[in-house]
């Protein structure tokens, strides 16, 4: 349910409508507008045990809340998922990603840059890639640690070796890190590496890690799944939401359909129509989306022209000699060429664009080179 209050309603009104749930025993979260407030109210725990299973609204408590001071409408959430649902928080969620040198956010006016190689395979790779991430003005890099491998006999990543080689990475550049978690076990462990935990599209459904990543409390990039259909992305958020952890991005890698020239389909429809269904930030990754080298850079130019709110990108100082993804990870100078390009698209749609020249907080960043 939702409690839209009155245009200019006061604080003291507000107490009063949340004070009315507290007594019903029901969880409200306070989303304050420009214009106006909306308290999006979940039902109490069900056998799940979180908050919202069971309905928050009877006729009764409609009325009653309605006749408040400060109350515009209740309403109830038409869509299955609550807390991930723009009806139940109209303001976008900015993620505050900590980083070395300050906090990126994501979600808000500028669009961010996160790239990097597919998998850690070395130092020397990785440095690379973070080096030339950083100085195109990316604020995240990327590295899988632990892999999903279609077949058994792929590369699986270099696991805990990995995630110190991405701590490296990170102190000698300043980047933040997002790396893949696969299993709840490994939460803890990752975590101790991971500013971001990415869920890999195979691991979408995977109820158990969503439910431990949500309690882990740190953002988590929510990939959509190989077959997903929007809903069920936008429900697996919710699992993550409800554990207490606001802070989930969305990440469009394209989906699989018929069409088997390129390795799946970016959904572009997604951006736009996710980010009218959901407060939630949406990145695209282009390079799965893809699969081809070619295409990276004109599907990441429509996702910015679409409204992502940031792109993941894979590169290599060695396209053609990586383990993982080669195909699709675009050479460092040809990441350099892109960004320009990236810049003018993002300022074309009125977004600013996020630099690595940050140096205490992202509110302070100086203008792009
Ligand atoms: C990746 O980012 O390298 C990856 C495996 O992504 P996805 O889970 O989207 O396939
Ligand atoms: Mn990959």
């Amino acid at each position: 349910m939702i409690v839209v209050m009155r245009t200019g309603a006061s604080e003291r009104e507000l107490a009063g409508v949340l004070a009315a749930l507290a007594e019903r025993g029901l969880t409200p979260h306070v989303s304050r507008g420009v214009e106006r407030t909306v308290i999006g109210v979940l039902g109490p725990a069900g056998p799940s045990g979180v908050p919202g299973a069971l309905p928050a609204i009877t006729p009764d408590l409609g009325d009653h809340l309605e006749g408040l001071d400060g109350v515009e409408s209740v309403l109830p959430v038409s869509k299955p998922y609550k807390l991930a649902s723009r009806e139940f928080h109209p303001e976008p969620t900015v993620v505050p990603v900590p980083s070395p040198t300050g906090a990126i956010a994501v979600g808000g006016q500028d669009v961010v840059m996160m790239a990097g190689p597919c998998t850690v395979e070395s130092e020397e790779q990785l440095l690379a890639a973070a080096r030339a991430a950083h100085a195109s003005g990316a604020r995240i890099l990327r590295g899988g640690a632990y892999k999903p491998s279609t077949s058994p006999y792929g590369f699986r990543g270099m696991g805990a070796t990995g995630l110190k080689l991405l701590a490296r990475a990170r102190a000698a550049t300043g980047l933040a890190v997002v790396t893949e978690v696969m299993t709840p076990a490994d939460v803890a462990l990752v975590g101790e590496y991971a500013d971001i935990f990415q869920i890999g599209a195979r691991n979408m459904q995977n109820y158990y890690l969503l439910d431990e990543v949500g309690r882990a409390g740190k953002p988590v990039l929510l990939k959509r799944g190989l077959a997903a259909t929007i809903e069920e992305w936008l429900l697996a958020a919710e699992y993550i939401l409800a554990q207490g952890n606001p802070h989930v991005m969305l990440c469009e890698r394209g989906i699989r359909t018929f069409e088997r020239a390129t390795r799946n389909t970016v959904d572009i429809n997604a951006v736009p129509l996710v980010k009218q269904l959901s407060h939630l930030p949406v990145i695209v990754d282009p390079s799965q989306g893809t699969g081809k080298r070619s295409l990276v850079g004109a599907v990441a130019l429509a996702a910015v022209a679409a409204g992502a709110d940031g792109l993941i990108v894979e590169i290599h100082p060695h396209p053609d000699a990586a383990l993982k993804d080669g195909a699709q990870s675009l050479a460092l100078e040809q990441y350099a060429e892109l960004v320009p390009r990236l810049r003018a698209v993002a300022t074309a749609v009125g977004r600013g664009f996020e630099t690595s020249k940050v140096t205490r907080s992202s509110t302070e960043k100086t203008t792009a080179p």
